[in-house]
């Protein structure tokens, strides 16, 4: 198992370094793990100028996995949109054609009050959403603002092909079969084109997976159930636009941006692995970062990449027992209650492991 390691800034060294620590422990039961680290983001623009160098980027591609801490921070936000950090993220995925990105929205028991809905109703969540990465209204020609100043024209186009529709549906089928056995495809064919095609490849898919069980839901409706009722749903699987909305919603059903992992996959399952949130410039360096989400990353990149779906259990287990046994990073903790260190959950973790 080659696996890339790129902390990039702020408490994305700190969070990865909880990991690896968790890697050693694999290693020494005799799993066949290498690693290697190159920097990435902002440490990398602050070594050579570019965020994402030739170096990393082959680092990466050699690699079955890529796991990856956070980039950024405010000292780079001035940089030409080339040069910023976030800058790598977009490369990495382009250039290794990770078009699908899963999320899991999932609530720990213990953590079930720091939602901000009912208990009741987010309870045992657990939900995958499938987004596609590489196509839409994000990167469809022709864009752009057009015109004089008082008649301006804005505009973009939602475009996608069959094959970028047929690669996500199977990734969100396969997915769906590994879990739950549900798959709900998310559209707004009443009104777009795009979406119309989505949903009769979907149809003409379906009969490939007699064991899944498709239903299609309009992304508004979906916005909608979501805060609802969310446990209806198992596995979602929908477009680059529909899914950065929803994804995100969904992730705050859960409470904290602490806890949720997220790939990126290719035709072949490789992989990058990486916490949701970001570099947290106010807290990193302070050993404050909740550690679990980029330890629950690395337990998705032995079941997607690696098809040892044992060792993932194992890890998220182990994260489970850490809960359970009291211990809170700032993001999670009860008001009152007083907060660990980075290092204090990782180690929870390990000893739980
Ligand atoms: P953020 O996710 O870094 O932080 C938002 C809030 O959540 C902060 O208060 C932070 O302290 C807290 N937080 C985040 N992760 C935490 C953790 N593991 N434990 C405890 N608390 C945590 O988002 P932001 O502040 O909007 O962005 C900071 C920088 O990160 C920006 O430069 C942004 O561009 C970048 N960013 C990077 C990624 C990525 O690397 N994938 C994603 C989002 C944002």
């Amino acid at each position: 198992m080659k696996i890339a390691l790129l902390p990039g800034d702020g408490i994305g060294k700190e969070i990865l370094a909880e990991a690896v620590r968790i890697l050693e422990v694999l290693r020494g039961e005799g799993v066949a793990i290498e690693t290697e680290a190159a920097s990435v983001g902002g440490a990398a623009y602050d070594e050579c100028g570019e965020p994402l160098p030739a170096a990393t980027l082959a680092l990466a591609r050699d690699a079955d996995a890529v796991l990856f801490g956070a980039v950024g921070g405010p000292q780079y936000d001035t940089l030409p949109r080339d040069k910023r950090p976030e800058k790598a993220i977009l490369g990495l995925r382009q250039e290794c054609d990770f078009f699908a990105n899963l999320r899991p929205a999932t609530v720990f028991p213990e953590l079930a009050g720091a939602s901000t809905l009912k208990p009741e109703v987010v309870s045992g969540l657990d939900i995958m959403i499938v987004r596609e990465l590489t196509g839409d209204i994000y990167f469809g020609q022709p864009r752009g603002i057009s015109g004089e100043k008082g008649s301006r024209v804005g505009f973009n186009t939602m475009h996608y092909t069959e094959a970028q529709i047929r690669r996500i549906l199977h990734v969100g089928f396969r997915t769906a079969r590994a879990r739950g056995g549900r798959l709900t495809s998310v559209d707004k064919m009443n009104v777009l084109e795009t979406t119309q095609l989505w949903r009769d490849i979907a149809e003409e898919i379906a009969p490939e997976y007699p064991d899944v069980t498709l239903s299609h839901i309009l992304v508004d409706n979906c916005a909608m159930q979501l805060v609802r009722n969310p446990r209806q749903f198992d596995v979602i699987v929908t477009g680059n636009m529909f899914g950065d909305i929803l994804s995100d919603e969904a992730s705050m059903l859960t409470g904290s941006i602490g806890m949720l992992p997220s790939a990126s996959l290719d035709a072949e399952g490789k992989g990058l692995y990486e916490p949701i949130h970001g570099s947290a410039p106010d807290i990193a360096g302070k050993g404050l970062a909740n550690p679990l989400a980029q330890i629950l990353s690395m337990a998705m990149m032995f079941r997607y990449t690696f098809g040892r779906a044992d060792l993932a259990a194992r890890i998220e287990t182990a994260v489970r027992r850490a809960l359970a046994s009291g211990l809170r990073t700032a993001d999670i903790a009860e008001p009152g209650t007083k907060p660990c260190s980075t290092a204090e959950m990782g180690t929870a973790v390990l000893k739980a492991l």
